[in-house]
């Protein structure tokens, strides 16, 4: 009896003995670390937010830096992620002057920006929804010469716009079927002629060029009668027009106003839209119709039949024309309602969701 409580009082004395001494050795490392991030001049609450938001395998990165205040406000920014505690060092002693938040920013941003200097600039670009990778270096270009910020930026470069219009030019992707790009820079050739162009008749068209594509045709005929059901009367002036036609009109008004004054509401022959069979020009194609109830009917309207408004007022620098109340495109109601909705043209769309190849 009396070995066994024996034995019990020398197995607790060893379990007590191994405890404390694997308690202490913790400790000692845990002190270690402090003692050492003490010596570099950092406080008993700032050591605490070292080694709570660094991983152990980290401290010796902290200790290379010394003394260092912006690695404080790295750790407390509300962005910080542990995981990525080496990245925003790097880029931190990389850009030594930049803003902390901004840096938080970039480096959390899924996008591989570390060659780029840190700025409030990018880092306002990489928060934006439509910010594409591959055109990181001419927003930042145009960025840096343009004070209009971030989303002004994305549109333009989205849409070419800042290479200046007519600038280059490219083959319209017929493939893209609804969502055919043409603008002054993608174009369509002299003999392309959409195969499946069918006429609107009686109330739906009250123009000489009354020919669209079968699917724009029908849900322009539905909207037609939607609008119809609030007492608002549409009708098509002109949609359909070949490349022959254009090339007369454009000439016709270049002999008018000249060259500059016709680019700016005259598309030249191949870049008019109008050449898709996949847009309409509505009631009264002039200023006058701007404000009608009509023409209010279908900014408010029309991409729920897959229409959108293709050149709208404010927008002019991003697809190079003046504001049309009457001109609507057809590009389904999938993509007319992201437009709609983010306010955005058919020339970012298509940048964005069509153009776009990686991140
Ligand atoms: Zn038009």
């Amino acid at each position: 009896m009396r070995k066994k409580v024996l034995i019990i009082i020398v197995i607790l004395l060893l379990a007590t003995t191994l405890f404390s001494l694997f308690f202490f050795l913790n400790k000692e490392d845990d002190k270690s670390i402090s003692d050492l991030l003490m010596e570099e001049g950092y406080s008993d609450n700032e050591v605490s937010l070292i080694l709570d938001k660094v991983a152990e395998e980290d401290y010796e990165d902290v200790l290379n830096l010394g003394y260092d205040k912006s690695l404080l406000g790295i750790l407390s920014a509300s962005g910080y992620d542990e995981s990525k505690f080496n990245n925003y060092i790097e880029y931190y002693v990389k850009n030594k002057d930049a803003n902390i938040n901004d840096i938080i920013t970039i480096i959390n941003s899924r996008y591989d920006l570390d060659n780029y200097p840190a700025s409030a600039l990018l880092a306002d670009l990489v928060k934006e929804k439509y910010y594409i990778n591959d055109n990181v270096a001419r927003y930042l270009d145009y960025g840096n010469s343009h004070d209009i910020g971030a989303k002004k930026i994305i549109s333009l470069v989205n849409s070419k716009a800042d290479l200046g219009f007519y600038s280059e030019s490219y083959d319209s992707v017929l493939d893209d079927n609804n969502l055919i790009l043409v603008n002054k820079f993608y174009h369509l050739k002299e003999d392309y002629m959409p195969s499946d162009l069918v006429s609107l008749g009686g109330q739906y068209n009250r123009g000489a060029n009354s020919r669209m594509r079968k699917d724009a045709a029908e849900a322009f005929m539905k909207m037609v009668d939607a609008a119809k059901l609030d007492n608002i009367i549409l009708y098509n002036m002109s949609a359909f027009r070949s490349y022959d036609y254009q090339d007369n009109l454009y000439n016709r008004y270049i002999k008018r106003d000249g060259k500059e004054a016709a680019d700016k509401y005259s598309a030249r022959p191949g870049y008019s839209e109008h050449q898709t069979g996949l847009c309409s020009d509505l009631n009264v194609i002039d200023d006058s119709f701007d404000g009608t109830d009509e023409a209010n009917w279908l900014r408010d309207n029309a991409y729920k039949y897959g229409f959108i408004l293709r050149f709208p007022k404010g927008k002019e620098d991003i697809t190079g024309y003046k504001y049309e109340a009457w001109h609507y495109r057809y590009v389904g109601i999938e993509a007319a309602k992201i437009i709609y909705e983010d306010d955005i043209t058919l020339e970012e769309y298509y940048a964005y969701y069509i153009e776009k190849i990686s991140d």
